[in-house]
């Protein structure tokens, strides 16, 4: 066994995982389970379900912690006796993409048996962070292996409660502590409410703290069929699945560190089956806040549209909430400086919002390279503030394409125009998007282009232009400063895009959300792309027109100007509605604030919203009584 003092530095990342060996790691990972299971965990569920738990199974996968369900470690004297049922664990998913997977297997299960795909209701629990038992109704067992576990009656001699006061015996729960309780009256004593909750259930007679804690029924048995749900069908789940997660996650007054999702159709349940560690008809969704430590490779830097030059550090493969990443961006170069970001660093990366992972901390620091000179034309590089900066705007090939590719990224109406045909151009001695626009088949073909892509890309450019899109979409896409989708949004809500340039100083700084740096940058920046708008907006590009905020006061409803949020499913399509709402001079909002005027709900609406317009005394209105205001 590993001494304290090395278990401590492990568990404080002092000393990273890949200095341990494997014997250590699975040392550390034993004793990681037991006092987790003890309630005194030494690490966060966090590290221990990303750090420690992955390392575990790529390094020893035969480990017994990964093969059969995680026992529970507190010791008890008693003798273990037989459950009732058996208590399998609950396979995990970490992504929405696991859970799609896990949808797609039931259909499947479900053609096998000749059983309506469209009849399968999936529910989902908010999967509680507590202490896991089996009330049937005379005693209460432990979960202990899954089979056998020990009968812990005493906590319902000791008076807890069965949640929602329900009767006794209604099979699975957990033991769990009110989280608004936990942190009034015994934060201060407890690290975790696990650590609390472990001390109701042991065997020597109870402290103070818990027996009031029993008494003032903060402190409860939570059988699962108690739990708030949401009911629907696959299809329902797919489409809403953020706000399921997200109304099981903040529904109820506990600790949850997931969502449970299970089938509630029997046949189908029996069918499905379980295999040794979970019934493969349920599934776990933790929420996604993957983090792992990684080595850098080398770190390189990139110059952006704008000039930036950001970090970029080239990883070792590592595997992350169902992806496996290679690289990860810096952000500025002042990280690399102030925090030693270089090759043969550790960091540790994190995945949240399923999409791009970024750098939590730098673990362990390295020697640094700052580059001098700009990778892409050889300019002196110049510090602002935290930023490297390449100044040569005007010539700097990186910056030049990255201008280019940025106009298609943002109008995102056709297919095509990625970086690598545009760096083809930019070798052909294309230098602006109005060049690309020129471009004739012939020419496309004496760059080099096969005769299938050039004529691919003619009918992506015609798609670009005949393809209806926002005018503040086109306005956006010269990538102007200070000019983003919003603020191009506002501006040609106050005028025309063909009136643009003739705005003043002051003019601007008078619309609403434009102080006067952001007016300056604007006007600058407009007087910089005027050659280049000129020349493209003669390819008669589709615009959907911003409608004038004058116009809009032409309408008389009673929402005319106000801001509206809409949530839930709506008869009509939502975005449709959101779109008509638009056009008669409605405001729509995508989140409850002070500012918002009206909240719409739909069916199976976002409750957070709902209590969010609440607390700010906001309107909320069906979608019928809407309809009638308009
Ligand atoms: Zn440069």
């Amino acid at each position: 066994m590993l001494s304290q003092g090395i278990n401590d530095k492990i568990a404080l990342q002092e000393i990273l995982v890949d200095e341990l060996t494997d014997q250590q790691l699975a040392d550390f990972c034993d004793m990681l389970n037991t006092a987790y299971r003890a309630g005194n965990p030494i690490v966060s569920d966090q590290d221990y379900d990303f750090i420690y738990l992955p390392a575990l199974r790529e390094r020893i996968p035969k480990h017994s912690l990964l093969q059969a369900v995680e026992p529970e470690g507190v010791a008890f004297s008693t003798d273990k006796v037989l459950l009732p049922e058996v208590m399998l664990s609950t396979d995990k998913a970490y992504s929405q993409k696991e859970v799609s997977k896990w949808l797609e297997r039931i259909k499947k299960s479900a053609i096998e048996i000749d059983f309506d795909t469209h009849a399968i209701q999936i529910k989902a629990t908010p999967k509680l962070d507590g202490f896991a038992g089996y009330d049937d109704g005379i005693c209460l067992y432990t979960r202990g292996d899954g089979k056998k576990g020990s009968n812990i009656s005493r906590v319902f001699d000791r008076g807890l409660k069965v949640y929602n006061s329900a009767k006794r015996g209604q099979g699975a729960g957990e033991i769990v502590v009110k989280k608004s309780y936990f942190e009034k009256y015994l934060s201060t004593d407890f690290e975790y409410p696990r650590n609390f909750q472990a001390s109701l259930i042991k065997e020597k007679s109870l402290d103070e703290k818990a027996q009031q804690a029993i008494k003032n029924k903060a402190a409860l048995f939570v059988p699962f069929n108690q739990l708030p749900y949401w009911l629907g069908s696959i299809d329902e789940l797919i489409y809403q699945f953020d706000i399921v997660v997200f109304d099981a996650l903040s529904g109820v007054d506990f600790d949850v560190d997931g969502v449970v999702f299970e089938v509630t159709n029997d046949n189908l349940k029996t069918y499905m089956g379980a295999n040794r560690k979970f019934h493969r008809w349920q599934i776990a969704f933790k929420e996604n806040k993957d983090k792992a430590q990684v080595k850098v490779l080398s770190v390189t830097p990139q110059v952006g549209r704008t000039g930036k030059i950001t970090p970029v550090a080239e990883l070792e493969p590592t595997f992350l909430s169902g992806a496996t990443i290679n690289r990860v961006t810096g952000h500025h170069y002042g990280l690399v400086r102030e925090q030693g970001l270089g090759a043969g660093s550790i960091i540790e990366l994190t995945r949240s919002g399923l999409v791009i992972p970024k750098i939590n901390k730098i673990l362990k620091p390295s020697e640094i390279n700052i580059p001098i000179m700009c990778p892409s034309c050889d300019e002196i590089l110049q510090w602002e503030s935290d930023f490297l900066i390449c100044v040569n705007h005007k010539e700097c090939p990186a910056q030049v394409i990255g201008r280019m590719e940025y106009f298609f990224k943002i109008l995102s109406n056709s297919n095509g125009f990625g970086i690598a045909t545009i760096k083809n151009f930019y070798n052909e001695g294309i230098r602006k998007t109005s060049e690309i626009y020129a471009l004739t088949y012939n020419d496309l073909t004496k760059m080099g282009f096969g005769d299938k892509t050039s004529k691919n890309l003619i009918a992506e450019r015609s798609k670009s232009t005949t393809e209806q899109i926002e005018d503040w979409r086109f306005l956006a896409a010269f990538g102007i400063a200070r000019l983003g989708m919003g603020n191009c949004e506002k501006l040609l809500r106050s005028c025309l895009l063909s009136d643009v340039f003739i705005l003043n100083l002051k003019t601007i700084e008078n619309i609403e959300g434009f102080a006067e740096l952001t007016a300056q940058a604007v006007v600058k920046g407009l007087k910089n792309i005027k050659n280049e708008f000129d020349l493209l907006i003669k390819y008669d590009f589709n615009f959907e027109i911003t409608p004038l905020q004058k116009e809009i006061t032409k309408y008389t409803h009673a929402l005319v100007g106000k801001k509206v949020v809409f949530t839930g499913k709506m008869n009509s399509s939502r975005d449709e509605m959101k779109k008509n709402a638009k056009s008669i001079g409605i405001q729509v909002i995508n989140s409850v604030s002070a500012k918002t005027n009206y909240l719409v709900v739909g069916e199976n609406a976002g409750q957070n919203k709902i209590k969010d317009a609440e607390k700010f005394n906001i309107e909320i209105l069906s979608e019928k009584s809407y309809l009638l205001k308009i």
